[in-house]
């Protein structure tokens, strides 16, 4: 979504699009379920999603971004329903909102229950095919940045198969990475398998400043069916009385905070995280606030459920939290500009101060178009540029290397809900042992490049705050701090990992 809306709103100027896959129906976008946020509602206002923005950022966020973001939200939807999203509206034919957990209003455009992701990405895929100022490469693996004179000048990305691939340096004005976020780095996750953090280990070996990288979001609710990835149950569900229970039936979220199900999703997660290392089972119990009309109005959640046997109208379903959403990333200003000159980065491989420690709900998708938006405008008066010529090729795909079991799993393990020092330091040697393995394959040392340095903040945070919760230091210190880290200043943790403590210094 980022990439698309960004090269549309670029229009009229060029903008070429290199896809590893196919538009608007890769990434995570595309699997989006609830829905965006905004507050268009009657009695709703920027003010107020911006207050729960803040809360749920456990007082990381930057307050001048939130501020931007939610004011122009609904102007972002705007330009959504003018390129044919189709969001469902009310009998009245005002755009029909739905509620979210940690969100004090009804703010949520949505359609089709849990479709927007599918039906929003396919809309823009559509209209940029059909826009002649953009050109879009599918098959295309972008590799690695050129950086000419401390410049961004260009990326390199492979085509084709076997002996028949082939390196290509496109050279460009500007370089606006979308590349999502780092989902599939863990074994078990909701993100489609090429969330892998490339972009964001790209930027970093090229010098750029990552930001909060240690701030992983987990779904509380992925279905525990054993697929890879796991399918999820939409925070729609639990915003509509879901309740959560365990396996005797009982609810166990009322004893652990004031909103019950509609807790912050760090404090569901580690809820549901509990139970499960309890020895006990964590069910989504949909059958009073949802029962009979579930398959008409969570066709997705529906289908999911019906492959493993389980009617969702009739059974709870089993739920176990998942790796879901990367708040850190490639650190990017209220313009989508990095630290390196040529460089933008939009979407959820960015990390603009939004977010803070933790996501609020459907404020992602959100962040993908403000600032696709606002990157745009940047780069149209930051550069002049000619118009893309001749016919796209059409090449066959490059398939980069998965990352390892090996590495998916040590980051499941210790860099996932609850990390600790030994965790931290016996993930990190698991990295480095498969990033030598890779002999300088550069999509591996992307995407061992960005767990490295997902790892190496979690160990420099001496604290608990948000998505980071740290066994060995669950208090939440009094001054709050975003955390950004170079490649180099990652090398320096791990290098030292070996000793007893790692300083917090680099944070
Ligand atoms: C199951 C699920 C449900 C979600 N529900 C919601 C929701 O309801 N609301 C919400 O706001 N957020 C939701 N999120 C989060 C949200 O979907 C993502 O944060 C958002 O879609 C990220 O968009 P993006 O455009 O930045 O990245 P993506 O949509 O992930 O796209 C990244 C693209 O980059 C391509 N790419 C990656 N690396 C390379 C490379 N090296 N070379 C070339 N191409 C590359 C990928 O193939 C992909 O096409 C959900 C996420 C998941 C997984």
């Amino acid at each position: 979504m980022a990439g698309l809306f960004t090269a549309l709103k670029l229009s009229p100027f060029p903008a070429l699009v290199l896809a590893s896959a196919r538009p608007g129906a890769s990434g995570s976008s595309a699997w989006a379920q609830g829905g965006i946020a905004a507050a268009m509602g009657a009695g709703d206002s920027w003010q107020s999603h911006a207050a729960d923005t803040m809360a749920a950022g456990a007082g990381t966020c930057d307050p001048h971004i939130v501020e931007l973001v939610t004011r122009e939200a609904p102007a972002r939807i705007e330009d959504l329903l003018a390129l044919g999203a189709p969001f469902d509206r009310n009998a009245d034919g005002t755009l029909a909102l739905g509620r979210e957990a940690a969100h004090s209003a009804k703010r949520i455009v949505h359609v089709k229950g849990d479709r927007a992701g599918a039906e929003v990405t396919r809309a823009l895929a559509e209209r940029a095919l059909a826009t002649p100022s953009i050109r879009i490469l599918e098959g295309f693996h972008a590799l690695e940045l050129a950086v000419e004179n401390g410049r961004v000048t260009g990326v390199f990305a492979r085509y084709g198969t076997g002996h028949g691939t082939r390196l290509v340096l496109f050279r460009a004005k500007a370089v606006i990475f979308a590349t999502g976020g780092i989902g599939a780095l863990y074994a078990v996750t909701t993100n489609p398998l090429e969330t892998r953090g490339e972009g964001l280990g790209m930027a970093a070996r090229a010098g750029a400043v990552i930001a909060d990288a240690e701030f992983v979001q987990f779904h509380p609710t992925a279905i525990a069916i054993g697929r890879d990835p796991a399918p999820l149950a939409t925070e729609a569900l639990r915003g509509e009385g879901a309740i959560l229970v365990d396996e005797t039936g009982s609810r166990f979220m009322p004893a652990i905070h004031a909103d019950a199900e509609l807790a912050p999703r760090d404090i569901v997660a580690r809820a549901i995280h509990r139970e499960i290392a309890r020895g006990h089972k964590a069910f989504l119990d949909c059958r009073e606030a949802i029962g009979a009309e579930f398959a008409d109005r969570f066709p997705t959640v529906y289908a999911a459920c019906m492959s493993a046997g389980i009617d969702p109208a009739t059974q709870p379903i089993p739920v176990a939290p998942a790796a879901h959403y990367h708040m850190g990333g490639v650190a990017s200003d209220e313009h989508g500009r990095t630290s390196l000159e040529g460089l933008w980065a939009v979407g959820e491989c960015a990390s603009t101060g939004l977010h803070g420690a933790n996501r609020l709900a459907s404020n992602s998708l959100l962040e993908t178009l403000v600032f696709g938006a606002r990157a745009a405008d940047d780069v149209r008066s930051a550069t002049t540029m000619q118009a893309a010529q001749g016919t796209p090729p059409a090449p066959e795909r490059f398939n980069a290397p998965p990352p390892p079991k090996v590495m998916r799993e040590a980051m499941s393990l210790n860099v996932g809900l609850e990390r600790d020092e030994a965790g931290l330091k016996s993930a990190l040697a698991t990295i480095e042992s498969v990033e030598r393995a890779g002999a300088g394959e550069p999509a591996l040392l992307n995407m061992t490049t960005a767990a490295k340095i997902v790892t190496a903040a979690a160990l420099a945070r001496h604290e608990s705050r948000g998505g980071h919760f740290r066994s060995d230091y669950p208090q939440t210190d009094a001054v709050a701090k975003r955390s950004f880290l170079t490649l180099a200043d990652t090398e320096k943790i791990v290098a030292t990992s070996a000793a007893s403590k790692v300083d917090a210094a680099c944070l």
